[in-house]
């Protein structure tokens, strides 16, 4: 990771956050790209020894996103790696979900994946480089009151798959990790009774913690994945398998 440029998007907080404080000490630089204020991880990771700078960028806008990538390049010098993480969810059972509702989560969830990845790409044709994108198990197994959430996580799916069989030629990785329930301000809001159920089905009998999906993230990243393209790595403590 030493000397590499990361672009991380949603780093501002939860999973995000830990990623880049992970790719941080194994010595990336860090390039979040966040609509909440991403200063005060920015003020960590510079103190870590990286090069580190924070963007208000909204990943569903592609002239956002292809302003903040064309400065990152003029001022890093160049892209290594994304990594999608920026995601949300706005939980409604389908008959109670506006079209709103609808839109809001293909546009920050899978219209994000697309924005950052057909502007980043385009830095990556000449060296190659590494893409990752936090999918989830919902897009795998669904979940009632998900629907916009399940259908944005399941797109991610097929577009890593696709986008790793354009540009493998050119020494671009790109692949997916789908965590399953992880302690984040996301999952905080869920629940108590539901969060107990959650946990009684996981194979290993915990919540996942940020750190886990950090792990696989960087292992994905690195080159102990060399021959390896196209996939989603579940990491879900064998909820789902
Ligand atoms: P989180 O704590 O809410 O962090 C997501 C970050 O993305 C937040 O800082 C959020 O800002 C930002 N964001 C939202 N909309 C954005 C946009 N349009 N452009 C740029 N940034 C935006 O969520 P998390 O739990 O860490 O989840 C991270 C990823 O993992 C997501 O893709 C999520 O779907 C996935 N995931 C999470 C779990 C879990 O159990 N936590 C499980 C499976 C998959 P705001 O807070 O201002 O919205």
């Amino acid at each position: 990771m030493k000397g590499k440029v990361t672009i991380l998007t949603g780093g501002a907080q939860g999973i995000g956050r830990t990623i880049a404080e992970f790719l941080a000490d194994r010595g990336s630089d860090m390039v979040i790209f966040d609509v909440l204020d991403g200063e005060a991880t920015v003020a960590e990771l510079r103190e870590k020894g990286v090069r580190a700078a924070y963007f208000k960028v909204d990943v569903s806008s592609l002239a956002q996103v292809e302003q903040a990538v064309a400065t990152v390049v003029k001022e890093m010098g160049g892209i290594d790696n994304l990594v999608n993480n920026a995601g949300i969810t706005r939980d409604k059972l389908l008959l109670r979900m506006s079209e709103e509702e609808w839109d809001q989560v293909i546009r920050v969830n899978l219209k994000g994946v697309f924005t950052c990845t057909k502007t980043v790409i385009r830095h990556m044709l000449k060296k190659g480089g590494n893409i990752v994108n936090i999918s989830s198990i919902i897009g795998l197994m669904g979940n009632a009151g998900q629907a916009n959430y399940a259908a944005s996580k399941a797109g991610i799916v097929g577009f890593t798959k696709s986008v790793a069989r354009e540009y493998g030629e050119r020494r671009i990785r790109v692949n997916a990790v789908a965590p399953g329930f992880i302690m984040t301000k996301m999952t905080d809001t869920l629940d108590e009774a539901w969060k107990e159920k959650m946990v009684k089905a996981v194979p290993l009998g915990r919540v996942g913690e940020p750190i886990d999906v950090a792990r696989v993230v960087y292992f994905l990243l690195s080159d102990y994945s060399a021959y390896v393209t196209g996939e989603t790595i579940n990491v879900s403590g064998g909820l789902y398998t």
